[in-house]
């Protein structure tokens, strides 16, 4: 329900009235395990509409494979058998080298299947036990993958009947941190490629991808919410064409024990929630939404800190929420076509 105001806000934000020579066509839709909303402009409104459900199609086909908690997934298929070499899912190898090009596999795990599992954020919520976790995070350091484009997890301890393959700790790739972002690029193409749509902007709620200039020559606005207080916008960042933007918060999917909130951003080298920051939204023209998705997630493992520095070394646009509310923020280079701006704005 939070994800769905926040798509809500998004879409209020992102189309403001009386600023477009036409109205674009705005369908949202539950897709990517959330609710997704594309915003095309085109002439044409009913090929703009059948552009915009191919570009639905695309993104159901990108992410499914990728889902370990579809059990008929082939991540799942592979996590099933996690001794023993088998073909990678679908586009999980572009994910892969990814995360080396942006050389962030410090803090970003593909591999924590084991982890995320023990927490059951979606179901029963539970603190993981500590030694359970200690396992689970080791286990999923063993990725190894082949050069024949197979990779397997190298066995630990053959006796702890718990890291069998159908034991609760067995290690497997869990992908969702990166597949929404892949998913939304493929969705952009996938319009960027018909006649009838002009301009577009697709949105998960935590991620989006712009297309091309809206027809007045206006910016894509997108709101930031305060990470403590949802109906508040903190900041908006703007796009003058294409551009990648994402968010990663302690609040999307978290519970509460003893007053200590346990969200679903993990520090892949303890397997605990990743602390210090609130909030953290990156973006950038050049960044794809597979980039954004990975790197929000990321840098806020690393901490406002470090975050601010890779924003500032590689051009990208940042604003972190620190765990005691401060908000900072690196803008994105000038002339580059982004911009942030931390004044709320108008609301219709
Ligand atoms: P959000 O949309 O809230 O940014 P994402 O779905 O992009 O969240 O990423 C969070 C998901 O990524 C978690 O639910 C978990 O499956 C996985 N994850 C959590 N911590 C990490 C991490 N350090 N590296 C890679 N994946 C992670
Ligand atoms: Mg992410």
């Amino acid at each position: 329900m939070r994800r769905i105001t926040a798509v809500l806000l998004l879409i209020t934000l992102v189309v403001l009235p009386g600023c477009s020579l036409a109205d674009p066509v705005v369908v949202s839709r539950e897709a990517l395990g959330t609710v997704v909303s594309v915003t095309a402009y085109g002439e044409d409104e009913s090929a703009v509409r059948a552009a915009i459900d191919d570009s639905f199609t695309v993104m159901a086909e990108i992410a499914g494979p990728l889902d370990a908690y579809t059990s008929g997934s082939d991540t799942a298929a592979f996590n099933r058998q996690p001794y023993t070499a088998g073909p990678l899912p679908p586009r999980a190898a572009d994910i892969l080298d990814e995360i080396e090009a942006l050389e962030v596999g410090d803090a970003f795990s593909p591999t924590l299947f084991a982890v995320t599992r023990l927490y059951d954020f979606e179901g029963a919520r539970t603190l993981p036990d500590t030694d359970d976790l200690a396992l689970a995070v080791t286990a999923s350091d063993r990725f190894v993958r082949q050069e024949d484009g197979t990779a397997l997890f190298s066995r630990l301890m053959d006796t702890d009947v718990r890291l069998e393959p159908d034991g609760p700790l067995a290690p497997g790739l869990d992908l969702g941190g990166a597949a929404k972002g892949l998913a939304l690029d493929a969705a952009r193409e996938s319009l960027r490629g018909s006649d009838a749509v002009t301009a577009a902007l697709i949105s998960s709620g935590s991620s989006t991808v712009t297309l091309g200039t809206k027809p007045d020559g206006g910016v894509w606005r997108i709101g930031i919410e305060d990470p403590r207080d949802l109906s508040r916008v903190l900041a908006v960042f703007s796009f003058e064409g294409d551009g990648a933007l994402s968010t990663s918060g302690d609040y999307q999917r978290y519970f509460e024990v003893d007053g200590e909130r346990y969200h679903h951003i993990l520090d892949p080298t303890t397997g605990l929630p990743a602390r210090g920051v609130r909030s953290l939204t990156i973006a950038g023209a050049s960044l794809s939404g597979l980039d954004s998705d990975i790197l929000s997630t990321a840098l806020f493992v690393r901490g406002a800190h470090n975050a601010l520095a890779y924003a500032a070394e590689h051009g990208a646009a940042l604003m972190v929420v620190d765990a005691e509310g401060r908000t900072l923020v690196v803008p994105a280079p000038e002339n580059s076509g982004v911009t942030v701006s931390e004044e709320a704005p108008e609301t219709q």
